[in-house]
């Protein structure tokens, strides 16, 4: 049998100790049957040999008791002690056997028949004794010489063939039995020692388990009453061990914890486990510790007894409060905004899932809400304030709704928001009430910032039961309020749909529209309000759609914008400006409207001087237009593109001066050649003080800082004189000119050039 090194050295030690007690007990016995051979042999013949073989046999056994004792008596002992210990033993043992040998030859000569069943006995006992001996190679020693003499004699002085073969079968099962045992036997010291090395083992784990952390290990008896607790649970449940004396679970967690357990809980799937004697594992419990509210992890295995009669659990507790706390910690970080502390995308998204399920049941509103301008607040403001203002608006929309609504943020400014109503008007009064809640100033670093907010909403079931429809309805209800001009509530209608299908084939329609020659240019003319005199032009794109007749470009100018059109209109438009404008009697002005989209291009610089350049048309005759949000960042691109075309000679007018967001300060950064007063301010001039006093400020303002100023929208005559008594220097609008076709315009040049009184003509047909 082979035998694991890491445990030759402990067998070795182990079996020579059984080995000297075992062989002092045998030498005992054999020095006993010594003594009764030298009574019972005393008249018989070879007296003398007979006597010194006893008297030498006795002599081995005496040496075998000593060194076993001697052996003994040794503490120090090793691996390699014990070797050497069997080798010479062996030794001894085989002069012992032959000796013993020797001896049964000379008493079988001359021994009566009576002495030789002695004989016979003693050899049987003297060949079967080393089959207690371990390990073999000593027995074999013994046993092998034994054997011999043993056989010899019965050879030689009792050729009995019946007792021969009895002898030669008892020889040969001791034999088996001394290599069989003691194989038998190392496996079973093997073992034990393993048993014995991984109980130690297991006792140092569970020191080490019980010292660490917060865990404890707990057990119950058949009546589940609790035994003796740990030292780490009396810490841990800070009460003293006596308190646990009690019934499991009760006693450990608190009756209050268990009754108040929820189905499915983890308390309730603890006392179910229990009633039913069966495993459980981890399960987490609130407990209640000094007044603080704790969590506890639960293992426990039923004990069996042989009968598979239960006899209590036993298992492992550990406090996990630490743990959890974290957890919730990051699975709040996960599922929640970490700026405005909303709910994010996924946690609304796992919301709405749950409210669509039940959507027959309850229905709910869908709010999706966008901010106004948010990317002017970022770029002016910066992105500290831009951040205040979300986390000032999310607080708005929290104080706006319900306990049972869950407002969420869904990235940069769009916000959305579940309603718990079936009432569209419930629905549509409180998201009335959010855009006039936001729409309230906040206040940041003494600064004042007002923002707007669109809202869509979209009622589940009727507008949809899955996320998707209801995100789509209610995306497209704020998509209206969006273009009905912002800080506007609207509710999805099927009509929406059908709109926005009719947008989709629209912009399909749009992308042939250039090649196909549909797109061309109206312009209208600017008069100077002091002699009606036509002092330039504004360019304006029209698109006459082979079906639906002549488009607005309100309605397809963003549909371009969005699909990456507007690049390519806008520099047709230029081109055809310019050389209009080559082309006329008179050195005026034409006016170019620029997307911001196409002011961010890149190679837009290059564009406009080129086409100056093949149109013939001078940098100072072209007036590029822009809006608010077009300028805003400073030190962009796009102020540098700007910056550099005013470099070239090309005047920069800011259009729809007093919709956007009216922060003045950029007036100052960029100097604008023009300044052109949205058509809102014309209207309500003479009507409202407030409207006026706002266009003498701006003439003031434009007059100030060498800014030319353009009344856009005139349609009366009022308008018009009021206008001219506050200054404003030039003027544009139905009053004098509707927008017409290059050649209508080029006439109405010619005429003007020619000394005709332009302002009073007779309208020449719109476009
Ligand atoms: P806008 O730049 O403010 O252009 C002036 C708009 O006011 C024109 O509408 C014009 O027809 C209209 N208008 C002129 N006088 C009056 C008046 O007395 N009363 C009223 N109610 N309206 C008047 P239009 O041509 O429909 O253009 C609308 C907008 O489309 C423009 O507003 C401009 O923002 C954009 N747009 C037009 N052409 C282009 C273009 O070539 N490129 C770009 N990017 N945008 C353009
Ligand atoms: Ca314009
Ligand atoms: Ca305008």
């Amino acid at each position: 049998m082979q035998i694991p090194p890491d445990l030759s050295e402990r067998l070795f030690l182990d079996q020579a100790k059984d080995f000297s007690y075992v062989i002092r007990a045998i030498s005992m016995v054999g020095l006993n049957t010594l003594a009764l051979i030298f009574l019972d042999f005393h008249d018989n013949p070879g007296v003398f040999w007979r006597n010194i073989i006893l008297l030498l046999t006795a002599a081995v056994y005496v040496v075998i008791i000593l060194r076993g004792q001697t052996w003994l008596r040794r503490s120090d002992t090793s691996g390699r002690d014990a070797a050497q210990y069997f080798r010479q033993v062996s030794a001894v043992l085989v002069a012992l056997g032959l000796l013993w040998g020797v001896l049964l030859v000379l008493l079988m000569a001359h021994g009566s028949p009576n002495q030789r069943s002695l004989i016979y006995a003693v050899a049987v006992g003297c060949i079967a004794t080393p089959v207690l001996v371990s390990p073999p190679s000593c027995a074999i020693s013994y046993w092998a010489p034994t054997s011999l003499g043993a056989m010899i004699s019965l050879m030689l002085y009792d050729a009995d063939p019946y007792a021969m073969t009895d002898l030669i079968a008892f020889v040969a099962l001791t034999g088996f039995c001394i290599l069989y045992l003691n194989r038998r036997m190392n496996e079973r010291a093997i073992g034990a020692i393993r048993l014995e090395e991984n109980a130690e083992v297991i006792r140092l784990l569970l020191r080490d388990f019980e010292e660490s952390a917060s865990d404890w290990l707990w057990e119950t008896n058949a009546q589940l009453e609790m035994q003796p607790v740990s030292q780490r649970l009396v810490q841990v449940a800070r009460r003293p061990a006596e308190s646990f004396h009690g019934v499991f679970p009760e006693v450990l967690l608190g009756e209050e914890a268990l009754r108040a357990a929820q189905p499915g809980s983890a308390a309730a799937r603890l006392q179910h486990a229990i009633a039913e004697h069966s495993p459980f594992r981890d399960l987490v419990i609130p407990v209640n510790i000094e007044g603080e509210l704790r969590y506890w992890s639960l293992t426990g295995k039923p004990i069996l007894d042989k009968n598979g009669r239960f006899g209590g659990y036993h298992g492992v507790g550990s406090d996990i409060t630490g743990q959890r706390r974290q957890q919730e910690h990051i699975s709040f970080l996960a599922r929640h905004d970490s700026l405005t502390k909303l709910a994010n995308r996924m946690l609304f998204s796992e919301v709405l899932h749950q409210c669509c399920e039940k959507a027959g049941t309850t229905g709910f509103a869908l709010l999706c809400l966008d901010l106004d301008n948010f990317k002017i607040i970022n770029d002016t403001l910066g992105h500290a304030t831009g951040d205040a203002v979300l986390v000032a608006v999310a607080e708005r929309l929290k104080g706006s709704i319900r306990e049972f609504d869950i407002a969420s943020r869904l990235g940069g400014d769009e916000f959305a928001i579940i309603v718990v109503t079936s009432e569209r008007s419930e629905a549509q009064a409180i998201a009335g009430r959010i855009v006039e809640r936001i729409m309230r100033p906040f206040r940041f670093d003494g600064q004042f910032v007002q923002i707007g907010i669109s809202i869509g909403i979209a009622m589940a079931p009727q507008d949809g039961t899955t996320p998707t429809q209801l995100m789509k309805c209610a995306d497209l209800a704020l998509y209206r309020a969006k273009n009905d001009g912002r800080g506007i509530v609207r509710i999805y209608d099927p009509e929406m749909d059908e709109a926005m299908q009719a947008r989709r084939s629209l912009q399909a329609a749009l992308r042939q529209a250039l090649p196909r020659g549909e797109l061309f240019v109206s312009y209208q003319p600017i008069v100077d309000l002091m002699d009606n005199r036509i002092t330039g032009a504004e360019a304006l794109v029209r698109w006459e759609h082979p079906k639906h007749g002549i488009i607005p470009p309100s309605q397809f100018i963003p549909l371009a914008e969005e699909s990456g059109l507007i690049e390519d209109i806008g520099t047709f438009v230029l081109h055809s400006a310019c050389s209009a404008a080559a082309s006329w009697p008179l050195d005026i002005t034409v006016a170019v409207n620029l997307s911001p989209l196409q002011s961010r291009d890149p190679q837009i610089v290059d564009t406009i001087t080129n086409i100056l350049a093949s149109t013939g048309l001078p940098a100072s005759r072209l007036e590029l237009e822009v809006v608010e949000s077009t300028i805003l960042e400073a030190g962009s691109p796009t102020e540098e593109a700007l910056k550099q075309l005013r470099g070239h000679g090309v005047r920069i007018a800011l259009d729809d001066f007093g919709t956007g967001y009216s922060s003045l300060s950029y007036l100052r950064s960029f100097p604008f050649g023009k300044l052109k007063i949205d058509r809102s301010f014309i209207r309500d001039i003479g009507y409202e003080k407030a409207g006026s006093s706002i266009i003498l400020a701006i003439i003031g303002l434009a007059e100030s800082m060498n800014m030319l100023v353009t009344a856009e929208g005139v349609e009366n005559v009022e308008q018009a004189e009021l206008l001219r008594s506050y200054g404003c220097a030039q003027a544009q609008g139905f009053l004098f000119h509707q927008p017409m076709s290059a050649e209508d315009f080029a006439q109405l040049l010619d005429s003007q050039a020619s000394g005709g009184n332009v302002a009073s003509a007779p309208h020449s047909p719109a476009f």
